[in-house]
């Protein structure tokens, strides 16, 4: 008697994962791609920190250097052409919001697109120079008002959803990560929920919320209710820095998901078009 093995169908997508190119991260680019092909997912997005100025990066451990962002679209391209997953392998980049200097921001994104990259995250890691979710940094929280890091991330934040220079914020709620939390977050959620709204924006969900000590998904629930109240479409994203964390733990996203109604994700493939893959 022989038994048939039925291969489980792909599904989802991961639309947020780094390489070693960007000095943090564990994998290099071919190992990514592979590790993606032989999961059950139905395709992601490579999103690689693009190149930050010498002042924030000078050590090279945030972000890919400047004059590799060519070979790193190439790369994925050369991958792309002998993949089964073929145009399910997309092409992306996560940028860096400067608040200080949005028109390094917008020089970024250009720099970007003009080399082919296909889907740009839109990320507020720093407030002015402070990269405030860098673990090497975490001492500068103890000596600022929490409540005013919120205040002034969600007014970097809205101003980086209204610029036009992205296609999926990353992270919403990154200050959390630590677990430096506000009194209150509730009118920052409505507030960023309205822009992202208005700019027409997909929002991560993120799953690297879950192996921070903050231990919940980006966005927070009460944030996500009020995103999807919005009608705003979600991306899911592990933010993966090695190829075990590819798809990490996307079951507590489809939940979190389908607890605020959402039945399918958003997958941004090249050339503006979205594919919309069911969660369940
Ligand atoms: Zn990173
Ligand atoms: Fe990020
Ligand atoms: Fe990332
Ligand atoms: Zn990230």
């Amino acid at each position: 008697m022989s038994s048939q093995v039925y291969a489980q169908p792909r599904r989802l997508a991961d639309c947020h994962m780094h390489t070693v190119l960007c000095g943090h991260a564990e994998h290099s680019i071919e190992e990514m791609v592979a590790t993606l092909e032989a999961s059950s997912l139905a395709g992601g997005i490579i999103t690689e920190h693009l190149p930050l100025p010498d002042e924030v990066d000078s050590d090279r451990v945030v972000s890919m250097y400047p004059g590799e962002l060519p070979s790193y679209v190439t790369a994925l391209q050369v991958l792309r052409e002998r993949s089964p997953l073929a145009d399910n392998l997309v092409i992306g980049a996560e940028a860096d919001w400067r608040d200080i200097d949005p028109q390094w921001t917008e020089r970024s994104v250009a720099d970007a697109r003009a080399a082919g990259v296909e889907v740009v995250l839109g990320s507020v890691h720093m407030l002015g120079n402070w990269a405030f979710d860098d673990p090497n940094k975490i001492e500068l929280w103890d000596s600022k008002d929490v409540d005013e890091v919120w205040e002034q991330y969600f007014t970097a934040w809205c101003c980086a959803a209204s610029s036009g220079l992205f296609d999926v914020m990353s992270h919403p709620d990154l200050p959390k990560k630590f677990g430096y939390l506000p009194k209150d977050p509730r009118e920052y959620y409505v507030e960023a929920a309205r822009v992202a709204a208005e700019a027409g924006l997909l929002c991560e969900v993120s799953t690297a919320g879950l192996r921070k000590p903050c231990a919940e998904l980006y966005p927070a629930p009460l944030f996500l209710a009020e995103l999807a109240r919005r009608k705003i479409s979600f991306t899911l994203a592990s933010d993966a820095h090695s190829k075990e964390e590819i798809g990490y733990r996307f079951e507590s996203a489809v939940e979190a998901l389908a607890a605020v109604g959402v039945t399918e994700q958003a997958f941004p493939k090249r050339d503006g078009a979205i594919d919309w893959l069911p969660l369940s």
